[in-house]
Protein backbone atom coordinates (compact mmCIF):
# COMPACT_ATOMS: atom_id res chain seq x y z
CA UNK A 1 0.00 0.00 0.00
CA UNK A 2 1.17 3.58 -0.99
CA UNK A 3 0.57 6.78 0.24
CA UNK A 4 1.38 10.30 -1.54
CA UNK A 5 2.21 13.28 1.32
CA UNK A 6 1.77 16.80 0.82
CA UNK A 7 4.90 17.84 2.41
CA UNK A 8 4.92 21.34 3.80
CA UNK A 9 8.74 21.60 5.10
CA UNK A 10 7.21 21.70 8.33
CA UNK A 11 6.91 19.49 11.45
CA UNK A 12 3.54 18.18 11.03
CA UNK A 13 3.73 16.73 8.04
CA UNK A 14 7.30 15.14 9.11
CA UNK A 15 5.26 13.63 11.63
CA UNK A 16 2.56 12.56 9.63
CA UNK A 17 4.34 10.71 7.30
CA UNK A 18 6.39 8.62 10.15
CA UNK A 19 3.02 8.12 11.82
CA UNK A 20 2.20 6.29 8.23
CA UNK A 21 4.79 4.58 7.89
CA UNK A 22 4.19 2.99 11.10
CA UNK A 23 1.28 1.50 9.45
CA UNK A 24 3.47 -0.43 7.42
CA UNK A 25 2.22 1.80 4.39
CA UNK A 26 4.62 2.74 2.07
CA UNK A 27 5.16 6.46 1.08
CA UNK A 28 6.09 8.92 -1.07
CA UNK A 29 5.97 13.03 -0.15
CA UNK A 30 5.49 16.05 -3.18
CA UNK A 31 6.37 19.66 -2.12
CA UNK A 32 4.51 22.42 -4.40
CA UNK A 33 7.07 25.39 -5.09
CA UNK A 34 5.83 28.69 -5.17
CA UNK A 35 7.01 30.07 -8.90
CA UNK A 36 8.54 33.57 -7.35
CA UNK A 37 11.45 32.24 -6.34
CA UNK A 38 14.67 33.48 -7.38
CA UNK A 39 17.02 30.46 -8.73
CA UNK A 40 19.49 30.51 -5.94
CA UNK A 41 16.69 30.31 -3.17
CA UNK A 42 14.91 27.89 -4.99
CA UNK A 43 18.02 25.42 -5.09
CA UNK A 44 18.33 25.98 -1.10
CA UNK A 45 15.24 25.40 -0.27
CA UNK A 46 15.25 22.24 -2.40
CA UNK A 47 18.39 21.16 -0.75
CA UNK A 48 16.93 21.89 2.39
CA UNK A 49 13.67 19.82 1.82
CA UNK A 50 15.88 16.88 0.95
CA UNK A 51 17.75 16.77 3.84
CA UNK A 52 14.57 16.87 6.01
CA UNK A 53 12.81 13.83 4.06
CA UNK A 54 15.67 12.24 4.02
CA UNK A 55 15.82 11.55 8.06
CA UNK A 56 12.67 9.30 6.85
CA UNK A 57 14.11 7.94 3.69
CA UNK A 58 10.80 9.21 1.20
CA UNK A 59 10.94 10.28 -2.28
CA UNK A 60 10.21 13.63 -2.87
CA UNK A 61 8.82 14.96 -5.53
CA UNK A 62 9.07 18.54 -6.74
CA UNK A 63 6.22 19.97 -8.41
CA UNK A 64 6.84 23.90 -9.69
CA UNK A 65 3.62 25.77 -10.01
CA UNK A 66 2.71 27.53 -12.79
CA UNK A 67 -0.03 30.07 -14.16
CA UNK A 68 -2.50 27.67 -13.14
CA UNK A 69 -1.91 28.68 -9.52
CA UNK A 70 -1.90 32.53 -10.67
CA UNK A 71 -5.12 32.11 -11.25
CA UNK A 72 -6.23 31.04 -7.89
CA UNK A 73 -4.05 34.01 -6.70
CA UNK A 74 -5.87 36.70 -8.69
CA UNK A 75 -9.51 34.93 -7.61
CA UNK A 76 -9.58 32.97 -4.64
CA UNK A 77 -13.42 31.20 -4.33
CA UNK A 78 -12.63 31.47 -0.40
CA UNK A 79 -10.77 35.16 -0.02
CA UNK A 80 -7.44 35.90 1.15
CA UNK A 81 -5.68 35.74 4.88
CA UNK A 82 -4.59 38.74 5.93
CA UNK A 83 -2.11 39.28 3.24
CA UNK A 84 -2.56 38.42 -0.31
CA UNK A 85 -2.78 34.36 0.98
CA UNK A 86 -5.27 32.27 -0.24
CA UNK A 87 -4.78 29.76 2.15
CA UNK A 88 -8.20 27.49 1.57
CA UNK A 89 -7.95 27.94 -1.85
CA UNK A 90 -4.62 27.16 -2.35
CA UNK A 91 -4.77 24.24 -0.08
CA UNK A 92 -7.52 22.54 -2.12
CA UNK A 93 -5.54 23.44 -5.68
CA UNK A 94 -2.63 21.47 -3.74
CA UNK A 95 -4.54 18.34 -2.69
CA UNK A 96 -6.22 18.18 -6.09
CA UNK A 97 -2.93 18.24 -7.97
CA UNK A 98 -1.75 15.75 -5.35
CA UNK A 99 -4.64 13.79 -6.28
CA UNK A 100 -4.18 14.03 -10.07
CA UNK A 101 -0.52 12.56 -9.18
CA UNK A 102 -2.03 9.40 -7.49
CA UNK A 103 -2.69 7.04 -10.35
CA UNK A 104 0.82 7.31 -11.97
CA UNK A 105 2.29 6.87 -8.66
CA UNK A 106 0.43 3.79 -7.68
CA UNK A 107 -0.51 5.80 -4.50
CA UNK A 108 -3.92 4.65 -2.90
CA UNK A 109 -4.18 7.76 -0.76
CA UNK A 110 -3.19 11.38 0.36
CA UNK A 111 -1.48 12.29 3.73
CA UNK A 112 -1.94 15.65 5.33
CA UNK A 113 0.12 17.15 8.33
CA UNK A 114 -3.19 19.23 9.24
CA UNK A 115 -4.46 19.51 12.53
CA UNK A 116 -7.71 19.98 13.81
CA UNK A 117 -7.84 23.68 15.12
CA UNK A 118 -4.48 24.84 14.15
CA UNK A 119 -5.57 27.68 11.51
CA UNK A 120 -9.07 29.18 11.48
CA UNK A 121 -10.15 29.12 7.92
CA UNK A 122 -8.47 25.98 6.18
CA UNK A 123 -7.96 23.83 9.70
CA UNK A 124 -10.79 23.68 11.49
CA UNK A 125 -12.89 20.61 11.95
CA UNK A 126 -16.07 22.19 9.82
CA UNK A 127 -13.13 23.12 7.13
CA UNK A 128 -11.91 19.43 6.24
CA UNK A 129 -15.25 17.80 5.14
CA UNK A 130 -15.64 21.18 2.46
CA UNK A 131 -12.00 20.67 1.63
CA UNK A 132 -12.62 16.87 0.97
CA UNK A 133 -15.67 17.60 -0.79
CA UNK A 134 -14.46 20.24 -3.49
CA UNK A 135 -10.91 17.95 -4.29
CA UNK A 136 -13.21 15.52 -4.99
CA UNK A 137 -11.01 12.94 -2.56
CA UNK A 138 -13.64 12.79 -0.03
CA UNK A 139 -12.49 9.55 2.47
CA UNK A 140 -8.92 9.39 0.55
CA UNK A 141 -7.18 12.35 2.96
CA UNK A 142 -5.85 11.06 6.20
CA UNK A 143 -4.92 13.24 8.47
CA UNK A 144 -2.63 11.30 11.26
CA UNK A 145 -2.24 13.90 13.82
CA UNK A 146 -5.76 14.01 14.41
CA UNK A 147 -6.72 11.46 13.12
CA UNK A 148 -8.68 9.94 16.12
CA UNK A 149 -10.99 13.21 16.36
CA UNK A 150 -11.79 13.01 13.11
CA UNK A 151 -14.30 10.43 11.30
CA UNK A 152 -12.52 7.08 9.85
CA UNK A 153 -11.23 7.10 6.22
CA UNK A 154 -11.23 5.11 3.42
CA UNK A 155 -8.40 3.05 4.19
CA UNK A 156 -9.13 2.71 7.76
CA UNK A 157 -12.58 1.12 6.69
CA UNK A 158 -11.43 -0.45 4.28
CA UNK A 159 -8.09 -1.93 6.59
CA UNK A 160 -5.48 -1.16 4.65
CA UNK A 161 -4.53 1.28 7.38
CA UNK A 162 -4.52 1.36 11.73
CA UNK A 163 -4.36 4.74 13.35
CA UNK A 164 -4.61 3.43 16.73
CA UNK A 165 -1.46 4.65 17.27
CA UNK A 166 -1.41 8.30 16.24
CA UNK A 167 -2.24 10.97 18.80
CA UNK A 168 -5.83 13.29 19.04
CA UNK A 169 -3.85 16.90 18.41
CA UNK A 170 -6.21 19.93 18.28
CA UNK A 171 -5.51 23.68 18.38
CA UNK A 172 -2.12 25.61 17.96
CA UNK A 173 -0.53 23.99 20.87
CA UNK A 174 2.55 22.64 19.55
CA UNK A 175 3.83 20.07 22.83
CA UNK A 176 2.58 16.66 21.60
CA UNK A 177 4.19 17.64 18.07
CA UNK A 178 7.74 18.53 20.07
CA UNK A 179 7.34 15.38 22.17
CA UNK A 180 7.01 13.32 19.01
CA UNK A 181 9.87 15.07 17.16
CA UNK A 182 12.28 13.75 20.03
CA UNK A 183 10.68 10.22 20.41
CA UNK A 184 11.23 9.86 16.13
CA UNK A 185 14.26 11.82 16.60
CA UNK A 186 13.67 14.17 13.75
CA UNK A 187 15.33 17.25 12.84
CA UNK A 188 12.43 20.17 11.83
CA UNK A 189 14.25 23.70 11.22
CA UNK A 190 11.40 24.85 8.88
CA UNK A 191 12.36 26.54 5.75
CA UNK A 192 12.91 30.30 6.27
CA UNK A 193 10.84 33.02 5.84
CA UNK A 194 7.91 30.88 5.52
CA UNK A 195 5.44 31.64 2.47
CA UNK A 196 5.86 35.40 1.34
CA UNK A 197 2.07 35.29 0.14
CA UNK A 198 1.46 35.69 4.04
CA UNK A 199 4.16 38.65 3.91
CA UNK A 200 1.74 42.19 4.15
CA UNK A 201 4.12 44.01 2.15
CA UNK A 202 4.39 41.73 -0.28
CA UNK A 203 0.50 41.09 -0.26
CA UNK A 204 -0.29 44.57 -0.68
CA UNK A 205 2.10 44.70 -4.05
CA UNK A 206 0.29 41.72 -5.16
CA UNK A 207 -3.18 43.32 -4.57
CA UNK A 208 -2.15 46.18 -6.61
CA UNK A 209 -0.94 44.05 -9.94
CA UNK A 210 -4.01 42.35 -9.73
CA UNK A 211 -6.04 45.79 -9.27
CA UNK A 212 -4.37 47.34 -11.94
CA UNK A 213 -3.39 44.78 -14.34
CA UNK A 214 -6.11 42.27 -13.27
CA UNK A 215 -3.59 39.26 -13.45
CA UNK A 216 -0.66 38.25 -12.44
CA UNK A 217 2.68 36.81 -14.29
CA UNK A 218 5.58 34.81 -12.86
CA UNK A 219 7.75 37.70 -14.10
CA UNK A 220 5.67 40.06 -12.73
CA UNK A 221 5.33 38.37 -9.24
CA UNK A 222 9.53 37.88 -8.72
CA UNK A 223 9.41 41.88 -9.98
CA UNK A 224 7.25 42.36 -6.71
CA UNK A 225 10.54 40.95 -4.32
CA UNK A 226 12.50 43.92 -6.00
CA UNK A 227 13.27 47.78 -4.75
CA UNK A 228 10.70 50.22 -3.54
CA UNK A 229 7.90 49.88 -5.51
CA UNK A 230 5.74 53.03 -6.37
CA UNK A 231 2.23 53.42 -8.24
CA UNK A 232 2.35 56.35 -9.93
CA UNK A 233 -0.96 55.99 -12.42
CA UNK A 234 -3.34 53.05 -12.56
CA UNK A 235 -1.69 51.94 -15.46
CA UNK A 236 1.93 52.96 -14.88
CA UNK A 237 4.19 52.23 -11.88
CA UNK A 238 8.22 52.56 -11.27
CA UNK A 239 10.39 50.44 -9.53
CA UNK A 240 13.51 51.90 -7.82
CA UNK A 241 16.74 49.66 -6.53
CA UNK A 242 17.94 49.40 -3.14
CA UNK A 243 21.19 47.96 -3.35
CA UNK A 244 23.71 46.58 -6.41
CA UNK A 245 21.85 43.38 -6.83
CA UNK A 246 18.62 44.76 -7.36
CA UNK A 247 19.50 47.24 -10.13
CA UNK A 248 21.49 44.40 -11.64
CA UNK A 249 18.03 42.74 -11.45
CA UNK A 250 16.15 45.70 -13.06
CA UNK A 251 18.55 46.06 -16.12
CA UNK A 252 18.83 42.71 -16.85
CA UNK A 253 14.24 42.42 -17.24
CA UNK A 254 14.73 45.63 -19.09
CA UNK A 255 17.39 44.25 -21.40
CA UNK A 256 15.13 40.92 -21.86
CA UNK A 257 11.90 42.71 -22.55
CA UNK A 258 13.53 45.72 -24.09
CA UNK A 259 11.53 45.19 -27.63
CA UNK A 260 8.42 45.29 -26.01
CA UNK A 261 6.98 48.98 -25.53
CA UNK A 262 5.91 49.97 -21.96
CA UNK A 263 9.43 49.80 -20.27
CA UNK A 264 11.42 52.69 -19.34
CA UNK A 265 15.17 52.19 -17.22
CA UNK A 266 15.96 55.42 -15.30
CA UNK A 267 19.39 56.58 -14.30
CA UNK A 268 20.82 60.04 -12.46
CA UNK A 269 23.94 61.02 -14.03
CA UNK A 270 26.64 62.35 -12.76
CA UNK A 271 26.69 60.70 -9.48
CA UNK A 272 26.23 57.52 -7.89
CA UNK A 273 22.18 56.08 -7.51
CA UNK A 274 19.85 53.42 -7.84
CA UNK A 275 17.88 52.38 -11.44
CA UNK A 276 14.31 52.50 -11.67
CA UNK A 277 12.26 50.86 -13.98
CA UNK A 278 8.65 51.97 -14.94
CA UNK A 279 6.21 49.79 -16.17
CA UNK A 280 3.19 50.47 -18.25
CA UNK A 281 1.86 53.64 -19.97
CA UNK A 282 3.03 56.68 -17.70
CA UNK A 283 1.00 60.22 -18.50
CA UNK A 284 1.79 63.58 -18.27
CA UNK A 285 3.76 63.91 -15.71
CA UNK A 286 4.63 60.01 -14.27
CA UNK A 287 8.26 59.71 -16.26
CA UNK A 288 9.12 63.10 -15.01
CA UNK A 289 7.90 61.64 -11.04
CA UNK A 290 9.93 58.60 -11.54
CA UNK A 291 12.75 60.82 -12.32
CA UNK A 292 12.40 62.38 -9.51
CA UNK A 293 12.33 59.80 -7.57
CA UNK A 294 15.36 58.36 -8.86
CA UNK A 295 17.28 61.58 -8.19
CA UNK A 296 16.03 61.51 -5.09
CA UNK A 297 17.65 57.86 -4.08
CA UNK A 298 20.90 59.12 -5.81
CA UNK A 299 23.98 60.60 -3.91
CA UNK A 300 23.40 64.01 -5.89
CA UNK A 301 22.73 66.75 -2.94
CA UNK A 302 19.52 68.31 -2.28
CA UNK A 303 18.91 71.35 -3.93
CA UNK A 304 20.65 70.44 -6.98
CA UNK A 305 19.59 70.18 -10.24
CA UNK A 306 19.34 66.54 -11.93
CA UNK A 307 19.62 65.04 -15.54
CA UNK A 308 17.84 61.47 -15.33
CA UNK A 309 18.98 59.49 -18.47
CA UNK A 310 15.55 57.27 -19.65
CA UNK A 311 16.28 54.42 -21.78
CA UNK A 312 12.89 53.82 -23.72
CA UNK A 313 11.95 49.97 -24.56
CA UNK A 314 9.59 49.40 -28.02
CA UNK A 315 10.51 48.56 -31.46
CA UNK A 316 11.93 52.20 -31.75
CA UNK A 317 13.95 52.11 -28.27
CA UNK A 318 15.66 55.18 -27.79
CA UNK A 319 17.07 57.59 -25.27
CA UNK A 320 16.05 60.40 -24.09
CA UNK A 321 17.26 62.87 -20.84
CA UNK A 322 15.06 64.93 -18.49
CA UNK A 323 16.34 67.39 -16.14
CA UNK A 324 14.60 67.74 -12.60
CA UNK A 325 15.45 69.30 -9.58
CA UNK A 326 16.54 67.35 -6.27
CA UNK A 327 14.41 69.46 -3.74
CA UNK A 328 13.22 68.11 -0.60
CA UNK A 329 9.81 68.28 0.02
CA UNK A 330 9.01 69.27 -3.29
CA UNK A 331 7.36 65.57 -4.22
CA UNK A 332 5.08 64.52 -1.45
CA UNK A 333 6.80 60.20 -2.51
CA UNK A 334 5.01 58.72 -0.02
CA UNK A 335 1.76 59.38 -1.92
CA UNK A 336 2.72 57.16 -4.60
CA UNK A 337 4.26 54.24 -2.67
CA UNK A 338 2.66 50.77 -2.19
CA UNK A 339 3.47 49.88 1.01
S1 LIG B 1 0.62 29.70 3.65
FE1 LIG B 1 1.04 30.09 1.48
S2 LIG B 1 1.48 28.05 0.61
FE2 LIG B 1 0.48 27.72 2.59
S3 LIG B 1 -1.67 27.48 2.08
FE3 LIG B 1 -1.35 29.65 2.57
S4 LIG B 1 -0.94 30.63 0.62
FE4 LIG B 1 -0.70 28.44 0.31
Amino acid sequence: MKALALFSGGLDSLLAIKLIQETGAEVEAVYFLQPFLAPAEEEKLIAHLQKLIAQLGVKLHIVRLDEEYLRILENPKHGYGKAANPCLDCHIFFLRKAGEMMDKLGAAFLVTGEVVGQRPKSQNRGAFPKIDEETGLAGLIVRPLSARLLPPTVPEEKGWISLDHCPSIQGRQRKVQLELAVKYGLEYEAPAGGCLLTNVEYGRKVKDLIKADGSLTIDSLRLLRIGRHFRLNPRFKGIVGRNHRENQILFRYFCKQRSTEGLYLLKALGAPGPLALGLGGPATDDLKNLARLTSRYSDHPWDTSVSVKILVSGEKHHLTTVSVAKKQGTLDLEQFRII
